[in-house]
């Protein structure tokens, strides 16, 4: 359904507002059900396919549900859709309109992953959830994509909104694929970011630990980037580790204004989304990313499937008589 091959655009509105020469946004929320998701739903699902199985499965806060939905629709295929029983109810006709088998599950996000994968195993359903390895290896055409649209002249960073760690580990070995290669002769710096009210990889990180502790009580306002366990955590730690990546985290409130900045931009994405724009206010604010840095802030999805948080957006607009409108138009031109 053509996912992937999204637009790197130049950021002419955010330079200056965050005093950057150089910043691009790479707009995944254009992929074909609105999430960079897409990438890896088409990956794995090929796999699925090309080992007979007839019918697929994924538990998920919203994209994935409704890429993986999207995919098995179009694909022909039984379609198991397991979320959270958090999930607000504006988030499931999204999933609903290609009409796969829907459950509501009441329990642990982070224990829903392990028994889905043995579910599927017992029910022959090959669940493509958000870090299996044909996941990952759908992530790495962001890489790849980059790598071309930059004329192969690798970014100073590339900072990603980052949940499961799944996508951020496939674009590291994107990456490091062109690297070894030697299409490319550097390696981004990496840059994770979290939400404050559930940051599981970003807290180990500060606390230098080797391993992620799950977050008790998740307090996040967009659920796409709030899993409090995330499986590829660990294995991201090392690999940031390794490659002079770091981690960081934003507030809701941070995240709201990084979606106000984008939409500076014409780009329409969630609160999750935009945390790569909040995260890079905040590292220039710290001197981590100086004037001069080559930044490329990956938007990973859209923000019409989750309108229900514009009710935090402080919109202003005018009403008015016909008659007055004239008078009311040339007031407002005149700010
Ligand atoms: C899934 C998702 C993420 C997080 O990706 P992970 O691979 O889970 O780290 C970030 N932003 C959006 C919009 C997402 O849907």
């Amino acid at each position: 359904m053509q996912e992937g091959f999204t637009p790197l655009t130049k950021a002419n509105h955010l330079s200056p507002l965050l005093d950057l020469d150089y910043l691009y946004i790479k707009n995944e929320t254009v992929n074909p059900t609105w999430s960079f998701k897409d990438r890896g739903t088409y990956t794995s699902l090929q796999h699925a396919l090309s080992l007979g199985y007839k019918s697929i499965g994924t538990l998920s806060s919203g994209n994935m549900a409704v890429s993986v939905a999207a995919y098995g629709a179009r694909a022909g295929i039984k379609t198991l859709i397991l979320v959270s029983a958090e999930l607000p109810p504006e988030k499931l006709n999204p999933i609903l309109i290609y009409n796969p088998i829907l459950i509501r599950v009441l329990g642990d996000y982070g224990q829903i992953y392990y028994e889905s994968l043995k579910i599927g195993q017992e029910l022959g359903i090959y669940f493509l959830n958000s870090d299996i390895p044909f996941r990952v290896e759908g992530s790495k055409s962001i890489a790849f994509e980059l790598c071309q649209q930059l004329n192969y002249k690798v970014p100073d960073f590339v900072i990603i909104p980052t949940s499961s760690g799944g996508n951020a580990r496939g674009i590291i070995k994107g990456f490091l694929e062109f690297y070894e290669q030697k299409l490319i002769s550097k390696l981004p710096r990496i840059v994770a970011v979290q939400l404050e009210g559930c940051a599981p990889i970003y807290q180990a990180w500060i606390d230098k630990q080797e391993k992620i502790s799950a977050v008790k009580n998740p307090q996040a306002i967009d659920q796409a980037i709030a899993n409090p366990f995330p499986p590829s955590g660990n294995e991201l730690l090392r690999k940031l580790k390794k490659y002079n990546g770091l981690v960081t985290a934003v507030s809701d409130y941070e995240a709201l204004q990084g979606q106000r900045m984008l939409a500076k931009e014409g780009i329409f994405a969630q609160p999750a989304a935009a945390v790569s724009i909040a995260a890079i206010r905040k590292l220039r604010k710290e001197g981590i990313i100086n004037q001069k840095s080559r930044c490329v802030a990956l938007v990973t999805g859209a923000g019409l499937k989750y309108s229900g948080v514009l009710e935090k957006q402080k919109f202003s607009f005018s009403t008015g008589k016909l008659k007055d409108l004239k008078g009311i138009i040339s007031t407002k031109f005149q700010d």
